[in-house]
């Protein structure tokens, strides 16, 4: 098969000086509404007829890529950098994906070059930002040369240089202690370890243009948090996604999850009590309005009382009915899980909330 596929692409190579625009237009339409296994069985005809242009093989590579086939999609987008010598947009996305493909395939350094290729060629400020922002979310970029890495059982963590009185050992270990509980709890977790980067402060990161810390991406098994976040509440969000896949997520759900099992002691009531007292002029929202619009209230309100809720639910309900119920996170499937108890459940939590 790889063999067939090295044979196309020699073809197409000696093909690109008369190539033209025209057949990978087709092949974007395709690949912009998601059909991947047609862009890929198109471009690979046009490829074997000699009309395999850069941006063809760029556009199959890209659609290997998004489909998994990650070592295949390899030989596409190498064909694709290599056949556009002036180094334009089509050379630079490219690269991007080649880091995908690498990183996918576990081979960091790789990924690592392929993307600093792509920022430091700097085609297209897309696939700039895009080289960037995954040397950022990996741990690879520059600045985390100076970084201390070390792996755990569960966890690849990767501290700030800046965070020179950490006790890194014990970091890790609370961190360690933290999972057994939690995976123990949903039933599972990731196969993989998670990548855990620890930043000295929201400063660092701003200087380094990530986003606001901390947060997790499950589907990436990723995490950056800053060195006082609690213990629990990023690892909760990828072991109960790897736990249990939902398929319908919900805001209030999946961070009221996280809060309840940050592995803190507090009194999620009281302090979801005391984070709407101390909130001047907002609005008066209802469980059910918060749980249909997440965005309803400013997060220093609705973290807190998202995590008392769950910690309620679960209490009513118990550990069986929840995991049940996590799979499909919105109010309809909660009214389906837990029936008739759960108006009078979240009746009470509202009045709760308020009295004090
Ligand atoms: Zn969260």
């Amino acid at each position: 098969m790889v063999r067939i596929l090295i044979a196309g692409l020699i073809l197409a190579l000696a093909t690109i000086a008369v190539a033209q625009q025209g057949p990978a237009d087709s092949l974007w339409n395709l690949y912009k509404q998601g059909r991947f296994d047609e862009v890929v069985t198109q471009g690979k005809a046009l490829i074997n007829t000699g009309q395999g242009s850069a941006q063809v093989q760029l556009a199959v590579g890209r659609a290997l890529t998004d489909s998994g086939h990650y070592a295949e999609a390899i030989i596409f987008l190498e064909g694709a950098a290599s056949g556009d010598r002036d180094h334009t947009w089509v050379y630079a996305w490219a690269q991007v994906y080649l880091g995908s493909c690498h990183w996918q395939l576990g081979d960091n350094q790789r990924a690592r070059r392929a993307w600093i290729i792509a920022r430091d060629v700097a085609a297209t400020r897309n696939a700039t930002r895009s080289a960037v922002g995954n040397l950022n979310a990996f741990g690879l970029a520059e600045r985390f040369d100076s970084w201390q890495r070390f792996r755990t059982e569960h966890f690849s963590f990767l501290f700030s240089d800046r965070l020179t009185n950490l006790d890194r050992p014990d970091f890790a270990r609370r961190r360690e202690e933290a999972y057994d509980i939690i995976s123990t709890w949903f039933g599972g977790g990731p196969d993989e370890p998670i990548l855990f980067v620890v930043w000295a402060d929201q400063t660092e990161a701003d200087e380094a243009g990530m986003p606001t810390l901390g947060f997790a991406r499950p589907e990436l098994n990723l995490v950056h948090c800053r060195v006082q976040q609690t213990v629990g509440h990023e690892m909760t969000h990828i072991i109960s996604n790897h736990a249990l896949n939902p398929a319908v997520r919900n805001g209030l759900v999946n961070e009221g999850t996280a809060v309840r099992f940050d592995q803190t002691d507090r009194d999620r009531m009281e302090t979801a009590r005391k984070a709407l007292a101390e909130a001047a002029g907002i609005p008066a929202v209802s469980l059910a309005a918060l749980w249909e619009d997440w965005s309803l209230l400013p997060t220093d309100v609705s973290y807190p009382v998202a995590g008392a809720w769950i910690a309620r639910l679960i209490a009513k309900g118990g550990r069986e009915l929840f995991l049940e119920f996590f799979t499909d996170q919105s109010l309809a499937h909660a009214r389906e899980v837990y029936g008739e108890d759960l108006a009078g459940w979240m009746r009470d939590f509202e009045a709760d909330l308020r009295s004090g």
